[in-house]
């Protein structure tokens, strides 16, 4: 019998921190600017330069660490990650190692380990044919990425699939969207994700060795790379071979992975207290004002419309990621005597035809309109069909849905008398039907309900109609 394995993963996710100048000099953000434009001479790591901590950068770290639940740490400090790389002019990169910003935490049903503030590198331009030097190609680097702030926020090893991993991220990054402390968005490369995967027998409690898929640039791959590096670790247990702890990167085109190097430690950094910057030591003025930055985050607005308005999961999880949308629904909901579910229906409805970016409050549906279309559908004054004809019409002219319903003749059909006359016209041209329903079967009654909603064009209510074809058939 072969073993069954669990996937364990953790999280690494940089966020560049959407500050107006970068990490410890006054250089402004670049979104593009020509290359080497957003410099000076400390991003350049140039001699005899000093860094001084960008406060802005500061403040967005301590509201993440608040809005994860994680304890603001007193005093911590800056350290020095020594390597050589082109695209680190100083030939260090000032991060934080023992004593970071933020410790512990939790979102959704993920642990936080830490969050710490560090620089970006910058970046490297692979410069093609034109650019040989001795027959290979040559690289040139463009430093306006470099020194841009970044948060570093990584995970304890608590997620068990791919699946998971993609949610939570996109639960990480919509916190920190509505945080407004980044643009998070990862094809640009402000939100940059990491996953650590190992595999153990189900059940075990150890941890098996972990391999590192970097990079990952959207939430598809990285679903699709865990699950292609689960998949590798699980054959290689399986054939009795051992999986080797190292750094891969994940291809998405051929769904192929490879070894990019193998995994370095932290030792080989020769991380060093940076002598330059002093401790961070954030004052209760600044705890209190993050905290006070903090609007209500989507988990916990996602549980309030489940449990104070009863929406059911999937609407409230939209509303709660597009805020927007659920600020408008809470509006209608208020107008609506309070019949959220009815709200809440007729929201989506108007989401879908104005798109999902569209802002409601701009639009001529206003809050209380859509109430009284959802109220005229609960008094079973319109159908549900009519009223989605209402509605496109109320997108276009910001009437009233009554004054619509009743121009465009939506309204349902009060008079019995001419329902009546329909039900009969359409049971005299279907006999064979009716055949079948005296005959014993009800269910084809259906089939009379299509034609004479077509000749009542949907004004007509279900239920009455049921009734109607009972009474006038006699079963
Ligand atoms: P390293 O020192 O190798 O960088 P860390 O302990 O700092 O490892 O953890 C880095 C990330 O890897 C964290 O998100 C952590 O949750 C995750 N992690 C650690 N061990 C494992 C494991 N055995 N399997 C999966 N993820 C792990
Ligand atoms: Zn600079
Ligand atoms: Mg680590």
């Amino acid at each position: 019998m072969s073993t069954e394995y669990e996937p364990v993963i953790g999280l690494e996710i940089h966020v560049q921190l959407k500050t107006r100048t970068k990490m410890f000099c006054g250089c402004e953000l670049s979104f593009g600017e020509e290359p080497n434009t957003r410099t000076c001479p400390v991003c350049l790591g140039l001699p005899g330069t000093l860094p001084v901590t960008n406060a802005q950068a500061v403040q967005y770290g301590i509201m993440m660490g608040l809005a994860l639940g994680c304890e603001i740490a007193p005093r911590s400090i800056f350290h020095r990650k020594n390597y050589f790389y082109p695209d680190l002019s100083k030939g260090y990169q000032i991060s934080q190692y023992d004593i970071p910003l933020c410790l512990g935490g939790q979102l959704g049903d993920v642990k936080i380990h830490r969050i710490h503030l560090e620089e970006d590198a910058a970046k490297l331009v692979h410069a093609g044919s034109s650019g040989r030097i001795h027959g290979s190609e040559s690289s040139v680097v463009d430093y306006n990425r470099g020194g841009t702030p970044l948060a570093e926020i990584v995970t304890e090893p608590d997620i068990h699939s791919a699946e998971q991993a993609r949610d939570w991220l996109q639960l990480l990054r919509e916190t920190l969207r509505q945080l407004g402390v980044s643009d998070v968005n990862m094809e640009e490369g402000s939100l940059r994700c990491d996953a650590n995967v190992s595999i153990r027998p189900k059940g075990s409690k150890g941890l098996g060795t972990k391999t590192e898929l970097k990079n990952m640039n959207s939430f598809r791959f990285v679903a699709q790379g865990i699950n292609a590096e689960i998949a590798r670790q699980t054959a290689l247990l399986e054939s009795g071979e051992q999986v080797t702890q190292e750094t891969l990167h994940y291809d998405p085109v051929s769904g192929r992975i490879s070894s990019l190097r193998s995994k370095e430690e932290a030792h080989d950094y020769r991380y060093f207290p940076e002598p330059d910057l002093v401790p961070l030591v954030p004052t209760p003025e600044m705890i209190a004002a993050a905290e006070a930055a903090i609007p209500e985050l989507p988990a916990d607005r996602e549980a309030r419309y489940e449990s104070d308005f009863g929406l059911p999961r999937d609407t409230a999880h939209l509303f709660a990621y597009e805020p927007t949308w659920g600020t408008y629904f809470e509006r209608v909901a208020v107008e609506g005597d309070r019949d959220a579910k009815a709200a809440g229906i007729w929201v989506t409805e108007l989401r879908t035809r104005l798109g999902a970016d569209a802002d409601p409050h701009q639009s001529p549906v206003v809050p209380a309109q859509l109430a009284a279309l959802a109220g005229l559908v609960g008094a079973k004054k319109v159908t549900a069909g009519s009223a989605r004809t209402v509605l496109d019409k109320m997108v276009e002219t910001g009437d009233h849905p009554s004054d619509i319903a009743e121009a465009e003749g939506l309204t349902v059909m009060e008079d019995s008398g001419e329902l009546s006359q329909i039900v009969a016209k359409v049971i005299s041209e279907n006999q064979d039907v009716v055949e079948r329903i005296r005959g014993g079967n009800a269910k084809a009654m259906g089939a009379l309900v299509g034609p004479i909603m077509r000749e009542t064009k949907g004004r007509a209510d279900g239920g009455e109609v049921n009734r109607l074809l009972r009474e006038q058939l006699g079963v």
